[in-house]
């Protein structure tokens, strides 16, 4: 067996110690005769995965019980739709758009009402954050929508925006348990996991709970609304039962590795190492103002195209995998979420000295 290093943006790497965990309990989950996948969502040993699951969860986040804790399906892209159909009383949210998935939920959202762009910054490629500290928030806003952390272009949120009292809901896709968050800050923080959690096909909405009502935009599918998912705790229908079991076991992993404080110190020391060589070095450029820079995701250039695709395929045959950036974007993007050893980024580093010294 050899594993490289996957810097993929998503889906991503996950911990080695969950796959062999999961590999262990693939055929036989605990003598039960039968793995997750095979088993009944209804069943007392599933029961018991995602209570576990969502009990490490608050644990991890300190969740207060105000909030429900959601497992739901569809992607974060579902979310654009579910979160206006549930949340626009008014009709009216104001958006901020500092990237992609930012621009895609608030275009969706016009879809059932009045979207106001109060900030943004594509002026410059989304390279950094937009000063959020005295925004035009509309008197009626429903609520102020964010994506925290900016995975095609490597910014983060730093500092919450001032919403002047309206509700904050936010995508944190790819800054999920990256780091301590203050959960009363929000109002729907919500994300899919195949970033940083577990595999493609669950998301996970931590909602507050006067928010979940039945007063949703007419012809809302029950099935979007996050009511009918906080009634029946997540097991309103079939829920994406082996992705949850995974994320449970990521989340053991992450109580285990001492929590989000520690992960946070851990990923700061793995983003400064590859930063620093950015800031110094005489061939690859990081594309990001500095102090804007997310700790998950870090695109760079060469300022060449054709050096930018050698880097890559040379990189990919050292065993350093999927640097190329975002589509949009180009040049490469190394993605470090919590499961990147050090070691990953060292040898990354290590590879972009020598590859700077080959081709000056
Ligand atoms: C990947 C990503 C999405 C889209 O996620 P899907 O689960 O593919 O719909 C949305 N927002 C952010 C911040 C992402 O990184």
């Amino acid at each position: 067996m050899s594993r490289v290093y996957n810097f993929s943006a998503g889906p991503a790497v996950l911990p080695e110690e969950v796959l062999k965990e999961a590999a262990d309990e693939m055929l036989d989950y605990r003598g039960t005769g039968m793995s997750v996948m095979e088993m009944s969502h209804r069943s007392k040993a599933f029961e018991t995965i995602i209570n576990e699951a969502e009990a490490d969860l608050r644990e991890l986040m300190n969740i207060p019980d105000n909030y429900k804790v959601l497992f739901l399906q569809g992607g974060a892209s579902q979310q654009f739709a579910m979160i206006p159909m549930n949340l626009m009383k008014n009709k009216v949210a104001d958006y901020i758009v500092t990237g992609q998935w930012a621009k895609k939920a608030a275009a969706e959202a016009k879809k059932y009402g009045k979207v106001n762009i109060i900030a943004s910054s594509e002026d410059k490629t989304f390279s950094y954050i937009p000063d959020c500290s005295d925004l035009p928030v509309s008197e009626d806003a429903d609520y102020v929508y964010i994506c925290e952390n900016n995975t095609i272009y490597g910014t983060k949120f730093k500092k919450l925006p001032n919403t002047k009292g309206k509700m904050l809901v936010a995508d944190v896709s790819s800054c999920f348990l990256s780091e301590p968050v203050d959960v009363t800050k929000y109002g729907l923080i919500y994300g899919g996991v195949q970033k940083n959690i577990g595999p493609a096909g669950v998301v996970i909405a931590i909602i507050r709970e006067d928010l979940i009502t039945e007063d949703v935009l007419p012809g809302t599918p029950t099935m979007l609304t996050y009511k009918t998912h906080a009634d029946a705790d997540s097991l309103y229908n079939t829920p994406p039962a082996y992705g949850i079991y995974i994320c449970g076991k990521v989340f053991k992993w992450l109580k285990k590795m001492g929590g989000l404080s520690v992960i946070k110190e851990r990923n700061e020391k793995k983003a400064k190492l590859l930063y620093d060589f950015l800031d110094q070095s005489s061939l690859f450029k990081g594309t990001v103002v500095p102090e804007d820079r997310s700790l998950m995701n870090v695109p760079f250039v060469t300022g060449d195209k054709e050096l930018d695709a050698k880097f890559i395929k040379e990189a990919k045959e050292a065993g350093l995998e999927n640097l190329k950036g975002h589509r949009s974007v180009g040049g490469m993007r190394a993605s470090i979420y919590n499961a990147m050893p050090y070691e990953g980024v060292e040898a990354l580093v290590a590879f972009m000295k020598k590859f700077e010294k080959e081709n000056q």
